[in-house]
């Protein structure tokens, strides 16, 4: 064998948690091994730059660490690359030894009741990817001329949705919120912001410090009925002692205090979104949950509202006729093994749970299997691929170029602003050629 041939070449798919964590792990095997990581954007990281909330700047530092893995010799990023679109899966099985599906899960969970399209209603990956500059997202027509809005699911991407748009201009100053959405936030009339739960604090969730955050916003008070509120010894664990003591503080709060109210409403599950042409009100029916079980009672309640932001989780999406789960909504895969040579972690294998420290012994578990079960057979790696693109016209980004978009970013920063964010793949791909150096002046997106 040639020292080519010796070396194992693997494709990773997703540039986020699970695919950074992967490929760390890859690269600190002791025989050799080249890990390419492809990613549809021109910018890495994944749900660390499109997800996490822009006000959770400490977590998105993360980033330091898998920029360190990009660094090492044996991982090279090429970003503007959409598996699927530009080159299949079964290209890159033809081109490395193994293939990691690492692509998470973007795409909105359906309510699945009457009224879900109207105008006005929204799932939380559009809604956060707008807010955080995703170029998908960035064309989201939203109207926030809202005094109320409604927002369902009591997991920490309710709480995320709900604080950005609770917090203040100067509260979100130290965040990298996308310019064209704070204009939008901070001058909308919202008065009144509701987390709906269908089932009750004892099923929520939330994390406590998430929680906790609510309780020290501005602007606005968070407000909970205690008649939802099992007494604060109903709690089996430290972590939902905690939460339940901070809606029993909340159930203290005067709504008078602050001019926006933040109602926590539980045991309520919605069954229709009320309007003619864009979201009015929302129709939700009263629940009790027994063993854990959601019942409904049906007692309806409506409230009215202009905006219902949908936080019930996410899908993969499928990518070619890849064995696919849908009804959990991630590829299908016998413990990350989806076929011959061909893998998936985080959520993309095991659905929308955990934080982005699951990722990593994810990542560490779906490497050991790798190294273990895929041999090196001389494929060509990153110069196939290089290759192939090049001559369908592609044009790549480097981690080097990503570096010259993050500096840009970076230089156009306002005030205490980390970054300010390019929401469009265009001044993405100039700032990485060098020749994109501003940022639309005017703080909305540039036209094209
Ligand atoms: P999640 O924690 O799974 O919460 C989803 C919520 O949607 C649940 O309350 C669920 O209720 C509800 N739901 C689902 N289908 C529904 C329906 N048809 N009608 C009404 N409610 C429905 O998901 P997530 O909030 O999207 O978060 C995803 C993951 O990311 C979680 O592991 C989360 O902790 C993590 N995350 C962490 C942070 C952080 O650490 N700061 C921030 C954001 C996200 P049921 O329980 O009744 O099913």
């Amino acid at each position: 064998m040639s020292g080519q041939d010796e070396i194992l070449n693997v494709a990773v798919i997703g540039s986020g948690p699970a695919g950074y964590y992967t490929a760390d792990a890859l690269a600190q095997a002791e025989r050799p091994v080249a890990i390419d990581i492809i990613d549809r954007l021109p910018t890495p990281y994944g749900l660390i730059r499109a997800g996490v909330a822009p006000d959770h700047q400490s977590i998105k530092q993360v980033a330091r660490r898998y920029a360190e893995t990009a660094h090492r010799p044996a991982v090279h990023f090429i970003g503007n690359v959409e598996v699927g679109r530009d080159v299949s899966v079964a290209e890159l099985l033809e081109l490395y030894d193994a293939v990691v599906l690492a692509t998470g899960a973007p795409a909105d969970r359906r309510l699945g009741i009457p009224g879900e399209d109207l105008d006005g209603v929204v799932g939380s990956g559009a809604f956060v990817g707008w807010y955080n500059a995703h170029p998908d997202y960035v064309g989201l027509d939203l109207d926030l001329d809202a005094g109320a809005v409604a927002v369902i699911g009591n997991g920490n991407v309710a709480l995320d949705v709900a604080r950005v748009l609770a917090k203040t201009a100067a509260e979100m100053e130290h965040s990298d919120l996308a310019a064209h959405a704070a204009e939008k936030i901070h001058r909308a009339p919202m008065q009144d912001i509701f987390i709906f739960g269908r089932r009750g604090p004892l099923e929520a969730r939330f994390t406590p410090k998430e929680l906790g955050e609510l309780g020290r916003l501005e602007r606005c008070v968070p407000l909970v009925d205690y008649h939802d509120l099992p007494p604060p010894d109903a709690a089996k664990s430290g972590g939902r002692r905690k939460l339940l003591a901070r809606l029993w503080d909340y159930a203290e709060n005067d709504p008078n205090d602050k001019p926006v109210r933040l109602h926590l409403r539980f045991y309520a599950r919605p069954v229709q979104v009320r309007g003619t042409t864009r979201a009015e009100a929302l129709e939700l029916e009263r629940t009790r949950v027994e063993a854990g079980q959601v019942t409904g009672t049906g007692e309806i309640l409506t409230v009215p509202c202009d905006l219902v932001v949908t936080c019930i989780g996410y899908r993969t999406a499928p990518l070619g006729n890849l064995p696919y789960d849908r009804r959990h909504g991630h590829y299908r895969s016998a413990d990350g093994r989806v076929a011959d040579r061909l893998y998936a972690v985080g959520w993309a294998k095991r659905g929308p749970v955990g934080t982005i420290a699951t990722n990593k012994p994810d990542g560490r578990e779906a490497a050991a299997r790798i190294l273990a079960e895929a041999t090196p057979a001389g494929r060509a790696g990153r110069r196939g691929l290089d290759r192939l693109i090049a001559g369908r016209g592609i044009e790549t980004v480097s981690f080097r170029d990503w570096e010259r978009i993050d500096a840009a970013e970076t230089r156009a920063a306002a005030g205490l602003q980390p970054r300010r964010k390019f929401a469009r793949i265009d001044q993405m791909l100039d700032a990485a050629r060098g020749s994109g150096q501003t940022v639309n002046p005017s703080g909305g997106p540039a036209r094209k």
